[in-house]
């Protein structure tokens, strides 16, 4: 245990940001880790509850209880209250390849669901799991997993996004020879081409890429599997095949007006404006600056995308969600061991807020039609108010809106995976994510597996360690047994 009482000494601490007014001059990282000190402390405030919710992790709905890969919280509370770090790290890395990304990303559900969230502030959970891996990396105790020796297998892996690496990170570790194959120019998925570099430095995820091909990982960047390499082709080189391609279908908006080049994906967006900053393309071709933006869809993804567009210096945002605004925050969680439905300023909000003196978002508002011209050119926005709160008091006339804009953002979700690779390879669909079952991850191609967003569908970063993780055990049993098999035969 932390410290007894802990919890009734000390009080939560927030991690300390860049104020809001400067950091939108810039597309850095805002958010620091603790100091030893205050980790310690707030590790402290652990009660050793004896039945750790935050780290059970189990899926319930489209909810998740506890920290999904199991890490072993209640533990490397304790080590960080008494100050070793070294051994919290070592504990930590034992079930998170990434803590770096967690510690920056992860939304936390281990923190709605610490026993101490029930009546009072959960133990601040995801700060002291990133400061435990700042520390580690600021005292160099984090080196590369290079194997003792080699199995003499080769896995391939399709993609480079947290599950692929995560993947590819386990069995390169086990001694398999690890090709991994993406599309992109660079390797991170949607850690480098997706979360903005606010949320999560480049530089962090480059960091790791670069330890791992210290360890042996070979990456092929520019590769588009299913064109410029076959089935076949793998099948003849690779004791296993990994698809960790992610589920990167959008979902459209298809109403009149739709064609015009105002109205992009959320996502083109995001990833244009990340590629222009690290140089990679000469200029975005969807900009918000001095325009007047809406970005349609209230989840996380939209709140990227009001951030990156006060970088940019846009003249307004208004950010539709179709749902009424959550009650105010209150001490205590009634949905316990699930996330507290609040009302919350997420960072981008926060943000907005400070500049313009008002939130972007609305509330109860579903788009009806976009109001584009004979140019092609879009003017605005019709909406229809909905929800009982968003209705309450309303006349029929006032129940409809114009929203002047020059740029929507579409922000409404994911489909599930595209098509080409899974024909390509022939491999089943399911529900539009690659058929594969959670307990072995094969998919309906002897020797290809599946894991990530391409097999579960858009999800957390989290997730994604959990599936590379997984696939990696089947994976590895499935290559070490053939191996045999083949050489005793
Ligand atoms: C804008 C945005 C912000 C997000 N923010 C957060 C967040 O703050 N916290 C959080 O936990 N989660 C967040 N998520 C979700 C999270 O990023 C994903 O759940 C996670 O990245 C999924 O990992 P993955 O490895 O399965 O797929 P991805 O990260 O999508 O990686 C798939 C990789 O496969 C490559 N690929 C695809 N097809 C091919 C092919 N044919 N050949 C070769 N390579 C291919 C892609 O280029 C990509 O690099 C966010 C998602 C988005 C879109
Ligand atoms: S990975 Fe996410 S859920 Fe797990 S301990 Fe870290 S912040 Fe919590």
């Amino acid at each position: 245990m932390g410290e007894f009482k802990g919890f009734l000494k000390y009080d939560r601490k927030k991690q300390s940001e860049e104020d809001l007014e400067s950091r939108i001059e810039n597309y850095d990282a805002f958010q620091h880790r603790f100091c030893n000190d205050d980790a310690s402390e707030q590790g402290a405030r652990c009660m050793d509850c004896g039945t750790p919710f935050c780290q059970t992790g189990t899926g319930v709905g489209k909810e998740t209880v506890g920290c999904p890969i199991g890490n072993y919280i209640p533990e490397w509370n304790d080590l960080v209250s008494k100050g070793q770090f070294k051994e919290a790290f070592e504990r930590l890395a034992e079930t998170n390849n990434f803590p770096e990304f967690t510690g920056a990303v992860c939304p936390a559900p281990c923190e709605s669901s610490c026993v101490l969230s029930i009546n009072s502030d959960p133990v601040a959970i995801k700060g002291i799991e990133r400061t435990i891996i700042d520390e580690a990396y600021k005292e160099d105790w984090v080196k590369p997993r290079t194997p003792n020796h080699r199995l003499g297998t080769r896995i391939a892996i399709i993609g480079s996004g947290p599950a692929g690496l995560t993947a590819a990170d386990e069995m390169n570790a086990w001694g398999h020879k690890v090709d991994v194959y993406e599309r992109d120019m660079k390797p991170g998925g949607l850690l480098r081409y997706g979360i903005p570099n606010m949320k999560l430095d480049k530089e962090v995820v480059e960091r790791r890429v670069s330890l791992m091909e210290d360890a042996g990982v070979r990456f092929h960047c520019g590769i588009n599997a299913g064109v410029d390499l076959t089935y076949e082709a793998l099948d003849e080189k690779y004791d296993a095949v990994i698809v960790a391609t992610g589920a990167r279908k959008q979902r459209d908006l298809k109403l009149e007006g739709r064609q015009s080049r105002d109205i992009q994906f959320a996502m083109d967006y995001l990833t244009e404006q990340i590629k222009y900053q690290f140089d990679e393309i000469d200029a975005p071709s969807i900009s918000a600056k001095d325009k007047q933006v809406v970005v349609i869809g209230g989840g996380d993804t939209g709140a990227d995308c009001v951030a990156m567009a006060l970088r940019e210096d846009c003249k307004s945002v208004f950010q539709f969600n179709k749902y009424d605004r959550l009650p105010d925050a209150v001490k205590g969680n009634p949905f316990w061991p699930l996330e507290k439905k609040e009302f919350k300023l997420d960072y981008a909000h926060a943000e907005y807020e400070k500049k313009f003196g008002v939130e972007p978002r609305t509330y109860g508002v579903q788009t009806m039609g976009y109001d584009v011209d004979f140019l092609g050119d879009l003017k605005g926005l019709n909406t229809q108010v909905l929800g009982e709160e968003s209705l309450n008091g309303l006349s029929v006339e006032d129940q409809e809106r114009y929203f002047k804009a020059d740029l929507v953002l579409l922000s409404i979700g994911f489909e599930g995976v595209e098509s080409e690779l899974p024909k390509a390879f022939g491999l089943q669909m399911d529900n539009n994510k690659i058929a594969a079952a959670e307990d072995d991850y094969r998919t309906s191609r002897q020797k290809v597996f599946a894991a990530g967003d391409s097999r579960r569908g858009q999800s957390l970063v989290v997730w994604a360690i959990k599936e590379g993780r997984g696939v990696a055990k089947a994976a590895h049993k499935f290559a070490v047994q053939n191996k045999m098999f083949y050489k005793s035969s």
